[in-house]
């Protein structure tokens, strides 16, 4: 497959942070048979589109997903109820209840004859014992088994791949799978309760610089790994994937992994401000380390993401800071 550009394209999840910049790009690329899903109000939508069809439906629904997909040719599906370390750990059979969605999308689309299907899995399937030090050598796409991924969110989103897998090998469904590593940029989510690291030290390190206050709270030391991938990359890697004939997941994430301090010092310094950092030990951390290895999609697509966060944040920041005016 070549382009979509001539291709009834359907996005689930349109309303969120990455399905907004998705529809984007497609546009972009002149797809002009758009149909953007999702649950919430289109005005709670973080990036509406008037090129494409909006529409609001419940994906968890199978009667709502043969309605969407009838006449489609392709399906993004980047619809769950899912956020940051704070709000998987204290929402885990909300997590789970997101294997409806991608589950009613898959049967759908056989039943609508789709061409080709695409799920967003994250990093988060990879197993906890490869995770317990800061210094991760990257997580390559056979560390996800034996099983033992993040309690909740990471089983969905295991068992939700492995599907799109049987759903090719016995339906001939054309299905990709991208395991995102931590996706920051502007239009996403910095409050609320299910912000991620970036978004959330980018508005705290704001309302700081705005309230007057030389204070930010760290989750856990701070001396915690992760790589974060700037949206552009990940826009970029979806759709390489997604016209590529690769069937098995592939990280789509970048691998230059810092500690959390070493990501407060980099949003400080945009923002010209040096702040006392107090350190919430007990709050939700997540694994000790986590970074993408980026051989699998090098050879498969020629190809990894670039930004480098320095750039990436500076976009974001710069953007959340807006936001509070
Ligand atoms: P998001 O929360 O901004 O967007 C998800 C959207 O799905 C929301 O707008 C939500 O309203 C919608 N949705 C939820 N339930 C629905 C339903 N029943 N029917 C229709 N729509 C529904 O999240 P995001 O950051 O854009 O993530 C997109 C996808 O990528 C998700 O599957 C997520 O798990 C995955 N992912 C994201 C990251 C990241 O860092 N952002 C990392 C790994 C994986």
């Amino acid at each position: 497959m070549n382009s979509l550009e001539n291709k009834h394209v359907v996005v689930a999840g349109a309303g969120g942070f990455i399905g907004g910049w998705l529809i984007a790009e497609l546009i972009r690329l002149g797809c002009s048979r758009v149909t953007a899903i999702d649950l919430k109000p289109i005005n709670l939508w973080y990036q509406v589109h008037s090129e494409a069809v909006n529409k609001v439906a419940d994906l968890s629904s199978l009667s709502d997903c043969r309605e969407i997909l009838r006449g489609a040719d392709i399906v993004f599906n980047l619809a769950a109820d899912m956020g940051g370390m704070g709000f998987i750990e204290m929402n885990k059979a909300a997590c789970m209840l997101s294997v409806l969605i991608n589950t009613h999308l898959l049967k759908a689309s056989v039943e609508s004859g789709v061409e080709r299907f695409f799920f967003a899995s994250s990093a988060c399937v990879y197993r906890g014992d490869l995770q317990e030090s800061p210094d991760n050598p990257g997580l390559r796409e056979s560390d996800a088994y034996p099983a033992a991924p993040e309690d909740g969110y990471g089983w969905e989103k295991l068992f939700s791949e492995r599907m799109c897998r049987h759903f090719f090998e016995d339906y001939g469904l054309q299905t990709r799978v991208a395991r995102y590593h931590n996706v920051y940029g502007p239009h996403g989510t910095f409050r609320g309760g299910r912000e991620k690291a970036p978004d959330a030290i980018c508005r705290k390190v704001a309302e700081a610089v705005r309230s007057g206050s030389n204070e930010i709270s760290i989750w856990g030391d701070g001396e915690q790994t992760r790589s974060f991938t700037y949206i552009d990359d990940t826009i970029r890697g979806t759709m390489l994937l997604m016209l590529s004939d690769v069937s098995e997941p592939l990280n789509i994430g970048s691998s230059q992994m810092v500690t959390i301090n070493q990501l407060v010092s980099i949003v400080e310094n945009i923002a010209g401000v040096q702040l006392n950092h107090m350190y919430e030990i007990d709050a939700p951390k997540g694994v000790r380390g986590r970074n993408s290895e980026n051989s699998k999609i090098l050879e498969l697509l020629d190809w990894e993401p670039n930004v480098q966060l320095e750039t990436g944040l500076e976009k974001t920041y710069a953007w959340i800071y807006s936001q509070f005016s």
